[in-house]
């Protein structure tokens, strides 16, 4: 059993809650940017390892606050160099966090809740029992991981590829829906991106989202990363029953938010993701219409080769009706690369790992579903 630690975390605090606590904690107001550095810039995971501060304001925080990371239960490293985590929280909550190498960059693509409300169909997650929201220290958590692996930290020898950092995008399309996790999601946002810590550019993020409409407005706002929205169907009779969250906000809400969104513009164009499930959604008419219904918004379509998982109730598209696809959208303007499958070998695709490690019984299937059943009801309501 992991030893659960009770103690709060420093992790995760915007820089005046940061400040407040260590107040509470004893130490002068100006010690708070000395451990804001610690945390973000060198990665410290001890209170020791910050020798500026006096013994005394360290014993102070150690007694108190807690820097542990999240235990690693599973990593899995791919022949293509992609890696997945199974992340253990303090509470024994699990989620995945995966880092994918590509040519010019490292993504590393984050989750924002344990398991997921939204049940959309060909999703694994939306099958996984537990359900909570991560707080803003379990968000920064993952990236403070993926740093720590790589030794990416200044003051350690971090090796920096010839691309650059290794962990230079974030991608918030792990476990959850993030805009129905708000306001960690932003607090751990402004940690990720402030230039004197992580100072991963906002540009540099993307946030996933199924639909959150309201959200989405905010989002623009008040966070003010990329956006990507996960569509998969071009008529709301079958986005209804592929995205169930189609029910509450339909497409014409959901295109007129898109076209609201404050950085789509040229430069900074919205991801459409859509997954691409064998003679459900695949046929060139719909992809016409895709073009359609995105036109004259500043977009680019991902094509997800449907990732499939044991009693998955579709499969993947031909590489043909692929291609065929994205030929339309070329044709249309847009540019429709097609996310090439990455470790598939370890089990990458959304919630495998995490149900791999452990066998879900019928029953405590059909109560998560009922159970989902329920939040989403109450969601709609
Ligand atoms: N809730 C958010 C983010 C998490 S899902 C959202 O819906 O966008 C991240 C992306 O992975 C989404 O586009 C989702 O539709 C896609 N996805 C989920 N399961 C998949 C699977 N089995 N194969 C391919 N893509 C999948």
């Amino acid at each position: 059993m992991p030893v659960l630690n009770s103690k709060p975390a420093l992790v995760g605090l915007p820089r005046p809650a940061l400040a407040q606590a260590l107040g509470e904690a004893g130490l002068a107001g100006y010690r708070a940017g000395q451990v804001y550095r610690w945390l973000y810039v060198r990665g410290a995971q001890t209170f020791d390892e910050m020798t500026d501060l006096p013994r005394r304001d360290r014993a102070a925080l150690a007694e108190r606050f807690t820097l542990a990371r999240p235990g690693v239960s599973d990593e899995r490293i791919s022949v293509d160099g992609s890696r997945k985590w199974l992340l253990r929280l303090a509470d024994g909550g699990e989620i995945e966090t995966v880092y994918i190498p590509e040519a010019d960059r490292g993504t590393l693509c984050v989750s924002s809740q344990i398991g997921c409300t939204l049940t959309c169909r060909f999703c694994h997650t939306g099958t996984q029992r537990l359900v909570r929201n991560l707080d803003a220290g379990e968000i920064v958590g993952q990236i403070l991981h993926a740093r720590d692996i790589f030794g990416e930290w200044s003051g350690r020898a971090a090796p920096l590829t010839d691309r650059g950092r290794h962990v230079s995008n974030i991608v918030l399309m792990g476990m959850g829906e993030p805009l129905y996790n708000f306001d960690n999601v932003k607090a751990a946002m402004a940690v990720a991106t402030d230039g004197d810590g992580l100072a991963i550019s906002k540009r540099r993020i993307t946030l996933s989202t199924a639909g959150v409409v309201p959200a989405m407005d905010r989002c623009g706002d008040e966070i003010g990363v990329n956006l990507a929205v996960s569509l998969h169907a071009v008529t709301d009779e079958l986005r209804d029953e592929l995205v169930p969250l189609n029910r509450k906000y339909p497409l014409k809400e959901l295109m007129a938010a898109c076209r609201r969104y404050p950085t789509a513009s040229n430069v900074r164009r919205i991801t459409f993701e859509y997954v691409m499930l064998a003679g459900v959604n695949d046929s060139p008419a719909e992809a016409r219409a895709l073009a359609r219904l995105i036109a004259g918004i500043p977009a680019k379509v991902n094509l997800i080769p449907f990732n499939p998982w044991p009693g998955s109730p579709y499969e993947c598209s031909t590489p043909e009706a692929v291609q065929r696809f994205s030929d339309i959208l070329a044709a249309a303007g847009y540019t429709s690369p097609v996310r090439t499958p990455r470790g598939r070998d370890i089990l990458a695709a959304c919630g495998q790992l995490k149900s791999a490690s452990r066998r879900v019984t019928a029953r405590e299937r059909r109560e998560a579903e009922r159970a989902r059943e329920h939040a989403v009801l109450e969601e709609a309501q």
